[in-house]
């Protein structure tokens, strides 16, 4: 049988709107205990994808679960709509190129058309998280881009200015020269290392001659040679070894042991030298004659252009051994300039154009013209400086939106101190509870290492960092709410009132500087979006507007995300803004997931083309299988994502689907009514067992998803439904569910128990299939839907350990008994005459031993210890048993036949045959034929005809009705 699981999935979503369930739900549990899911807003910038899909069901099956458990809910979903993300796909919308094209485009159009994207993506993930399946208060979603979160991380961010976290620095950070805007530590993750080649250039800075070095100069190499112009200094561990080396020309001084690696053969070692000797030495560079160079000296005439040591920074593996030092242009060389005195060069603005002052090079971009260094070091006078050129490949960080390379740049950054903070954020991860575990060590590595927060960006679309520097004294202030700034406004609030806290309109408004009266405008930037998403554990749940459903709320239970990435962004966050607020954990357990992949373990990418939408999946493969994949999927792996494996998914639910309509073929609704559905009481051994399996599976489940084990879970459901009931209980039971047999009532109700009961298992995972299952088996004094259902009790009482521990012993037996047939090439059909057995234990279990003997086809069994093997199965085939196995091969073609031609069992018809048969009234009765007609081949009749081969030999079936 065929499922479409896309078309009943659309009928179950009718249903559930239209008889509002979901309502019905909230309103049954309204009340009682809490169970505090905090949902991690998405980015609502683009259609979901089919990783999206993948925590999202996550999210709805333990919300789902801990329903039917009768816990009461917010299920309150978030957008994520602040940022560089939504900024970067307006720009490609546009057309922009840089930030100047924004300016004349207007902010405020600029800003309207973020606003307007991130509408029309929430609202389409809406539909698409809908058709997921996902049950959430939908009209009640939070926004990051709300004036509540907003104002929110204002009055954060007050309270970290009156703590004195806040500062404004001067650094060298990553920047983004597309995007123009500083990157932060926690944006760079691993996969934003790309692999590219860059032309790295070897050059010499001639040692200022003194008596000891004549003609002689440092050799030094860098893979960024447009940062030759920054360097301030030179570095070298004064504990290596380094030589002179020198031709008929000149003399080179670099690390001993890199020196064969990098220098021709006409030079030769003229003594050797520690790296101390070096220090202090000065050095000419090749652009000592630019303004902007010479500015540098004079301001720190004592360090400019000298050795430094700097053991840290010197490796013997690559370059010279002496190394570059470019303060403006490095965060490491910046660090160490301010500990060394060192000046700073800034090279590059916002767009890494080179700035003014700097001669020929002055508006030339520094990236994209990467060459004009290199090629003034080789052509121009400069030749003396120049050595050699090398193709260089590297992993080297690039922009998470625009994948442009990164430059560094020093420049005024806002920053939250960690410096006091980290012995309290690193308390706040310990205190959660971890899934998987390796997540906390993964979060403290990094709260550890981490630099301060730089929380600034030179953008448009954001929350206004509600910061006010005067530009007189210096002084800066923090406004904490719309209220304080209403009241300190002297300027601008007409123009800004009735607007959300953003740019432009918030940049109207002046302040008086407290300290000297002056007017303070607010800082031009914009703040990190992961302040807009670290605040949600306070800002969503009433922090600041209702205290006391807060308590109710705070911490949340639950969150669950895909971890990469998310250590260093919401995460980090959370734990940050948490420990400043209250100084404790917002949530008490992180559940984290891998990511998804393509089928051939490849990252998906759109630009390469392997990405898959999740609206083409859902048309295609329907969304519980989805569903299933992903709940079955270890989630500290990363999950292949691909047709073939849905459906191969599709065909084990199919499976389950099979037994469950095997029950419907054989009994009618109608006589379901006459049956006690509720309970069971059958003592029939197979009856008993899958009633024992069953309770033995809820418990299990149950624990599995109390601790977030969803893919054990999951599992366990699917080897019950394959391996139990199909593989083995409908199997073996299928002639009880023949009209008229004596078991017949108890086969009914254990298996219409079990189905019912499995609807309410996989509710949450797979909640159409389970509904459209569901509604097909309640009686009317149900609920109306799967989902109103309490989570089905486990009855002690019916696990029987002891008869399941003897069925995996007959089970075991069964399957050698059935392989040994198939070695000796014995068709199961085949009846055999005796089995012996060598273990005693199952001797007297007598049902179990009728259910082994018919299951592998033998007329006796017997124990016997003295046998060398386990089991030894009696191959002779005598002629009766021949004739026996002929028969029943006989009786399944003709049932096959049957069933082809669309007749029920109660259907007489007449057979006609080439072959008689022993049993010829035994034959009639089980196959309902009324006449039995031997004749030759060319004579047969019959609606439909058939050849059939038993034992190599020929016969020739015909049916009519
Ligand atoms: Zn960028
Ligand atoms: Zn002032």
């Amino acid at each position: 049988m065929d499922l479409d699981f896309p078309k009943f999935e659309e009928k179950t979503l009718k249903f559930w709107q239209e008889n509002k369930i979901f309502e019905k739900l909230r309103k049954k549990n309204q009340g009682k205990e809490r169970w505090s899911f905090l949902d991690g807003p998405i980015t609502a910038n683009n259609p979901m994808g089919v990783h999206h899909a993948w925590g999202r069901t996550y999210k709805d099956l333990f919300q789902r679960y801990k329903a039917m458990q009768g816990f009461d809910q917010r299920y309150q979903n978030g957008f994520d709509c602040q940022g560089l993300w939504v900024e970067v796909e307006v720009e490609k919308e546009k057309g922009f190129k840089s930030k100047k094209d924004i300016e004349k485009f207007g902010i405020e159009k600029f800003v309207e058309a973020c606003k307007q994207r991130v509408l029309k993506y929430s609202k389409i993930q809406t539909e698409q998280s809908i058709r997921l399946g996902q049950w959430m208060d939908w009209e009640n979603s939070y926004y990051t881009t709300s004036d509540e979160n907003n104002y929110a991380i204002w009055s954060f961010l007050k309270k970290c200015h009156k703590k004195g976290y806040l500062y404004k620095g001067r650094d060298s950070v990553p920047w983004c020269p597309r995007c123009s805007t500083a990157i932060s530590q926690h944006e760079i993750l691993t996969e934003e290392y790309k692999e590219i080649t860059h032309r790295a250039v070897y050059f010499k800075l001639p040692i200022v001659e003194n008596k000891n070095f004549k003609n002689v100069s440092f050799l030094v190499w860098t893979t960024t040679p447009w940062t030759i112009p920054a360097n301030v200094a030179l570095a070298v561990s004064p504990n290596f070894q380094y030589g002179l080396y020198r031709n008929d020309k000149e003399g080179l001084i670099l690390l001993k042991d890199l020196a064969d690696k990098i220098l021709d053969d006409s030079f030769k070692l003229e003594k050797k030298l520690t790296g101390k000797s070096l220090v202090s030495l000065r050095y000419e560079g090749p652009f000592d004659d630019l303004e902007r160079v010479k500015k540098a000296r004079d301001e720190k005439p004592k360090t400019f252009h000298t050795m430094i040591d700097a053991k840290d920074l010197v490796t013997a593996e690559e370059g010279t051994g002496i190394v570059h030092i470019a303060t403006g242009a490095g965060a490491e060389d910046f660090k160490l300039g301010q500990e060394k005195k060192l000046p700073v060069i800034d090279v590059i603005d916002e767009e890494a154009f080179y700035l003014e002052t700097m001669g020929e090079f002055t508006g030339k971009n520094a990236k994209e013209k990467p060459e004009i260094i290199l090629d003034y070091l080789k052509k121009h006078k400069k030749a003396r400086f120049f050595y050699k050129i090398e193709d260089y490949t590297h992993r080297y960080p690039t922009c998470w939106r625009c994948k442009t390379e990164l430059v560094w740049r020093a420049v005024d950054e806002w920053y939250i101190s960690m410096e006091e903070l980290r012995k309290y954020v690193i308390e706040t991860a310990k205190k959660i509870k971890w899934i998987p575990s390796f997540g906390l060590e993964r979060e403290l590595d990094w709260l550890k290492n981490m630099h301060d927060w730089l929380i600034s960006k030179k953008r448009y679309w954001g929350l206004a960092l509600p910061i006010f520097e005067c530009g007189k004294c210096g002084n800066f202030e923090v406004i904490a709410s719309k209220e304080e700034l209403k009241e300190r406004a002297v300027e601008g609030w007409e123009e800004f009132k009735g607007h959300s806290p953003h740019r432009p309109w918030v940049d109207n408004v002046k302040i008086k500087c407290s300290k000297c009266q002056k007017l303070m405008a607010r800082i031009p930037d914009v703040g990190s979006p992961w302040l807009d998403a670290g605040i949600v554990p306070f800002s969503t749940m009433g922090y600041y507007s209702d205290r006391g459903y807060w308590q109710k709320w705070f911490p949340a239970d639950l969150i669950c995300e895909s971890f990469p990435g998310q250590f260093r962004n919401w995460f980090y966050a959370m734990i940050v803004m948490s420990t400043v607020l209250e100084n404790t954990n917002p949530i008490k357990t992180i559940f984290g997931h891998a990511s998804v992949r393509d089928e051939k373990d490849e990252e998906m990418h759109k630009s390469k083309g392997n990405a898959i939408w999740f609206d083409e999946a859902v048309e295609k493969i329907g969304a519980d299988p989805m569903r299933w994949m992903y709940s079955k999927q270890n989630p500290v792996l990363n999950l292949k994502f691909g047709w073939k494996t849905a459906e191969e998914i599709k065909r084990k639910l199919l499976t389950l689907y099979n037994c469950y309509s095997f029950f419907e073929t054989y009994v009618s609704k109608k006589e379901l009514t006459t049956y006690n559905l509720q309970l069971t009481t059958s003592r029939n051994l197979l009856d008993r067992w899958i009633i024992s399996r069953l309770n033995n599976l809820i418990e299990k489940v149950a624990r599995n998803l109390d601790r977030y084990n969803v893919s054990v879970a999951t599992l366990a459901i699917e080897k019950f439904f394959i391996d139990d009931l199909s593989l083995w209980y409908v199997r073996r039971s299928r002639k009880r569910f023949h009209p008229g047999h004596k078991e017949r009532k108890e086969a009914i109700e254990t298996l219409y128990y079990v189905l019912l009961s499995l609807t309410k298992i996989i509710a949450p995972i797979t909640p159409f299939f389970a509904e459209e299952m569901y509604s097909n088996l309640r009686s009317e004094d149900m609920p109306e839907s799967v989902h109103l259902c309490d989570w089905p009790k486990v009855e002690k009482e019916k696990i029987d350990e002891d008869l399941e521990e003897k069925m995996v012993a007959v089970r075991d037996i069964v399957t050698k008994v059935l392989s040994e047939r198939a070695a000796a090439g014995i068709r199961v059909r085949q009846p055999l005459n005796k089995l012996r057995i060598k273990d005693k234990k199952l001797k007297d279990e007598k049902e179990l031993l009728e259910l082994m003997k018919e299951e592998v086809n033998v007329k006796r069994i017997v124990f016997d210890s003295k046998i060398r093997k386990e089991i030894e199965l009696d191959s002779k085939i005598t002629d009766e048993l021949r004739e026996e196995g002929k028969y029943r091969e006989m009786v399944r073609h003709v049932n096959l036949m049957r069933k082809e031609m669309g007749l029920t069992p109660k259907d007489a018809i007449i057979i006609d045959s080439t072959t008689s048969v022993a049993n010829l009234e035994d034959f009639k009765k089980e196959t309902g034929a009324e006449v039995f007609n031997t004749k030759e081949k060319d004579k047969i009749e019959g609606d439909m005809k058939k050849e059939i081969k038993v034992d190599g030999e020929k016969h020739y079936i015909g049916i009519k009705k």
